[in-house]
Order: C-alpha cells, then structure tokens, then sequence
C-alpha cells in the first residue's frame, strides 16, 4: 500500500532512541516471541492453497536477496522473475508484451551527466563534493548563464525570503540558520520550494556542509519516474545544495549581514543535466482461458503489486526498531514519528528485553515488504495454482495480474488500465490483495481469526458487494469483516491508496482485501516470520471463490452506481 502523504520522514528520533536501547537492560516483560524462523527451507507447492505453499513462496519472495523489490532495481527484476517462472511452469497463458508475461512500463532512471562542472568567475566546482544537484526531472531548466540573487533565509517557510517575481529567471541561493540548538540544519523543502520560485532558473540551498553522510548518500541515488507522471510537470527550476565556499563565490561573500534581493553581480556556466535510461518496471500478467465459448471472452482480474520499496543505507537493530513501533508507532510509517515519553521507554526496553532473549542483535536495512505486498503476490501464485489444477475451469476467463511501482504512485494498475492487454471493456471486475497476511489482535484493532477489511466492495456494484458476501458464507471458517476504512472521507484514504482505483475510475467494479496496517507497515521489520499464514490461506481461499462466484455468473455483474472521472482526483 502507498503511503498516504509525501513526507520526508526525519527518522530522528527513532535512530536516537534506537542506539540508547542498545545493550540496555531491564524487567521483563511477557511479549509473545516470534514463533517462526528467520529462514525456511522451500518444499514443493501442492495444488491447494494451503499455509505451507504460501510460506514457502513468501519465504522466497521477500527473502533480503530480493533487496525490497523496489521498482527500477535488480530486485525488483528478481523477484518479478520469480513470478514469471512460476505462471510459466503453471501453463498460464502470457497476457504481457509480444507474447511475454511481461508488460514493460516506460520507466526511466535518471543519474547527473558526466563531466559538466559548474564554474564561477574562474572557480570551479564539482557535483557530490562541492555541490549536490537533485534531479527536478527533465523539465528542470538549465542554469547557463542565470544571475545569482540572494533569497534569504529559509525557516521553515517562505516569510524571510523574496518573492516568487524577484527569483523569476534567477539563480536563487538560500542560506539555512542554524537550529534552535545552535547545530547547523541542512534541510529544505524542496516540493515547496520549487513550487514556490517555478520561474527561477535554479534554487541553491547553502547548507551542504551541514549535511550528513547518510543523507549525502540518499540524496546523492538515482531517482526513477514513469514517463507519463513527467509528462505532466511544467518547467521547473533546477535545485541543488551547495557548500559554503561555493555559496560565498555565487554571492561575492559572506552571507552574514546579506540583505535579501541582493543581486551578486555574478552568474554561474555549466549545466545540470540528468540522463534517463530506461529502467526495470514491469508488470506481470497471465491468463487462465475461460470454459465457456462465449463468456471466455470477458476476464475476472486478480492483482497484487509485485513491488516494495527497496533498502536503505542507514541499518538499525531490528528488535530495537520493533520494540519501539510497537509502543510509539503501531501503524508503522502511516503513524508519525516522535520521541518516546519515560512511560514509553520503560515499555519498550521490557518488550525489548524479551527479543533479546529470542535473536541477538542484528541490523536491517532492507524493507522485505512480506505483507506489503508479498503476501497478496504469494496468494495470487497460490490461487492460480489451484485454479489451474481445478476439475472445472470458470466460465470467464481469470486475468492474473501483478503490478509495479504501486509503491511510487500506483504506476503499474494505472498503465495497464490505460493499456490494457485485453479490451478494458471485458474486466468484469478486480479483486484486488494488499496485505492480507496479519489482522492479529496485536496488529489491528478488532483483529483476530478471519479479521478482514473490505473496501470499495459497493462503490460501483451492490451485486459485487452481496456476492462477496454470500460466498464468504460457504468458506469452512468464519470471517469478520471490517468496513469501517470503506467509510466516505475516512482519514486513512484507503479506497485511493492501492492498485484497485485504477480499475474503479474506468468504472470496473472492485473490492479491495487487506488485513489492514501495523507496527511493521513500511518498515524493515515487515518479514516473512510475522505472518499469520493461516489467515493468508483463508484470505487467498476466499478471494478465489469469490472470482469463481463471479466469472460463472449467466449475466454480468450489474453497474448500479455512478463512474468516477477516469482522469479526476479519486475521492473516498
Ligand atoms: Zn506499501
């Protein structure tokens, strides 16, 4: 699931909180351990959808060797690999490129041009030492030639700043004071920002020295982005950090006692250039033909997203960070992150405690993403398993999809709905399975056996909502659904935040399965050992029938509801 709002998460106080925990001793307290190892030898996978088959595939499919399945790396080349293999060896039919299962996405990575130094007068600086270029994507201007202005001081805002008309054609330095603790910050907002000074020729934050190794090196990765996405932006300024020499040689000196709007009388040569090549970003998609002649020609879809969000260069021990989501963030990444009280501490160092008598400490950078969404990937390799080996095919033809880059912005469900590779008009709906591995009382409130969130269900189609409901009757185990994240305008935004909008803006009707958010939502803590993989093999069980229900329908599935704009905001 894509998180709800944009924000550059300080990870602060974690990493503060997380180091004083180290080696640190307390009472203990009753936590239960985790019950499942940190490896799993694979076994063959049966035909049934079954908790061993899914946690050997999960075990493989969010394995560190994956390295998060980011969109654009090798891991997501792997693991989408993976994926591959296995509908092959199942015999489905390809539905992606040219007869492949792959439907490549026009994604790009962009890294700075080689050799374009920037010079000043007859000083000259180089990129990732002098000064570190962020790529504004290819509509960012160039700098050649741009008189350097003194913007002023960012605090936070735009109050001690010039005006957007001042900085318009512009090489814009802005100075960063020092925080309220008299340590040097580096931080800007950049989406701000570059809004905000959209006609200057370049914004250039002087707090480069400030800034640390770790964000250095964030900073300093290649960006990815969608073709489609880019094409939307206007021109925008290019943005950099840039030391304090730099600085001062753009301004002509110091910038103590430096009024704003002060021109330097100077400009800067050189480019800022970024270079795309097109980068790994592929959905997978297969089909199971339908039984029937005439109804095999419309398709009941079943997604998942096959991607995550890749590793960091920042490490923490993996029990410490636990420990503290537990008590500080239980909805992981969509809770925001703060100091712990003294209360809170003591709490976390028991909890701690008890994992430390379990694991030593080990550090994690990788975000596995077991539930987020290996494990709706794993239960769609399971349902087609058992759909394949079925005595009797549905009517309708399934339609197995996995989406990329859902983690950047749901680029995979939006590229295959705007270029589908069967008519768009023949999905009778999408199912679509985002977390559906946890739902312990732990995890969620109201959680527990069968715990299960339903969202989007009537949106478009009452039928769909009964049918959902009247097959989840006929399952061997009960479940209890939750609706309340289906609610309009409820602040989670759940109904916009996953592949399935893609599908309901073109008035596709969908349900959207998930066991809801945790402690390890967006964390490097999200593995394969806290599944509850009993409740994934019930989830993946009903999910099927569900599309069995609705592929042998003799009509199909009835509209009642208004379409969306397909190319408006999405509104839950
Ligand atoms: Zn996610």
């Amino acid at each position: 699931m894509i998180l709800s709002r944009f924000s550059s998460s300080p990870r602060a106080f974690l990493i503060a909180i997380v180091a004083s925990l180290m080696g640190t001793r307390s009472r203990a307290q009753s936590v239960a351990s985790p019950a499942l190892p940190l490896k799993h030898a694979p076994q063959p996978t049966t035909a049934d959808i079954t908790p061993a088959d899914l946690m050997t595939r999960l075990y493989i499919f969010s394995d560190d060797s994956m390295q998060g399945r980011r969109v654009g790396t090798e891991g997501h080349r792997r693991s989408t690999a993976y994926l591959e293999r296995e509908v092959r060896r199942l015999g489905l039919l390809p539905a992606g490129d040219s007869g492949t299962y792959f439907q490549n996405l026009p994604v790009f990575e962009r890294t700075l041009a080689s050799g374009q130094p920037l010079s000043v007068g007859s000083s000259i600086f180089r990129p990732w030492a002098d000064y570190l270029p962020r790529d504004n994507g290819p509509t960012a201007r160039e700098v050649n030639g741009a008189p350097v202005i003194f913007g002023g001081f960012w605090t936070n805002d735009t109050s001690s700043m010039i005006s957007p008309a001042q900085a318009a054609g512009k090489f814009v330095v802005i100075a960063v004071p020092d925080g309220p603790d008299g340590r040097p910050r580096w931080q800007a907002n950049r989406p701000l920002l570059t809004q905000y000074y959209q006609q200057a020729a370049a914004i250039a934050i002087a707090s480069l020295d400030a800034m640390d190794a770790t964000s250095r090196q964030t900073l300093a990765e290649p960006s990815v982005d969608l073709q489609a996405a880019q094409e939307r932006t206007p021109p925008l300024p290019a943005f950099l950090y840039v030391s304090r020499p730099m600085a001062e040689a753009l301004l002509g000196g110091s910038m103590r006692g430096l009024t704003r709007g002060k021109m330097s009388g100077r400009a800067v040569t050189g480019s800022i250039h970024f270079d795309a090549i097109q980068a790994p970003a592929r959905n997978v998609i297969a089909i199971l033909p339908g039984s029937d002649p005439v109804l095999k020609g419309e398709y009941v879809a079943i997604g998942a997203h096959n991607d995550h969000i890749g590793f960091n260069h920042d490490p923490v021990d993996h029990d410490s960070l636990r420990a503290f989501n537990a008590v500080v963030r239980p909805g992981g990444e969509d809770d925001p992150d703060r100091p712990a009280s003294t209360v809170e501490m003591t709490r976390i160092r028991g909890i701690l405690d008890s994992l430390r008598r379990v694991h030593p400490p080990r550090r994690d950078s990788i975000y596995n993403g077991a539930d987020d969404d290996g494990s709706g990937s794993v239960a769609l390799l399971e349902i087609a398993e058992s759909l394949v080996n079925a005595p009797v095919k549905p009517k309708r033809s399934i339609l197995f999809i996995w989406h990329a880059g859902e983690e950047e912005g749901l680029w995979g469900s939006e590229y295959f709905t705007d270029h589908p590779t069967v008519p768009r008009d023949s999905i009778v709906t999408e199912l679509n399975m985002d977390m559906i591995g946890r739902g312990h009382p732990d995890d969620v409130k109201g959680g527990g056996s069968g715990y299960l969130q339903l969202i989007g269900l009537r949106r478009l189609s009452s039928e769909l909502g009964d049918l959902v409901e009247a097959v989840a009757k006929t399952e061997p185990t009960s479940f209890h659904f939750d609706y309340q994240y289906d609610a309009n305008g409820h602040p989670q935004q759940y109904y916009c935040r996953s592949d399935h909008y893609e599908y309901a803006r073109y008035g596709i009707p969908i349900v959207f399965f998930s066991t809801g958010g945790h402690r390890d939502y967006h964390q490097v803590t999200d593995e394969a050992e806290y599944i509850d993989y009993d409740q994934l093999s019930r989830v993946a069980s009903l999910v099927r029938d569900v599309a069995v229900r609705a592929a042998n329908l003799d009509h199909r599935l009835l509209v009642d509801k208004r379409k969306p704009d397909p190319h408006g905001q999405c509104v839950q």
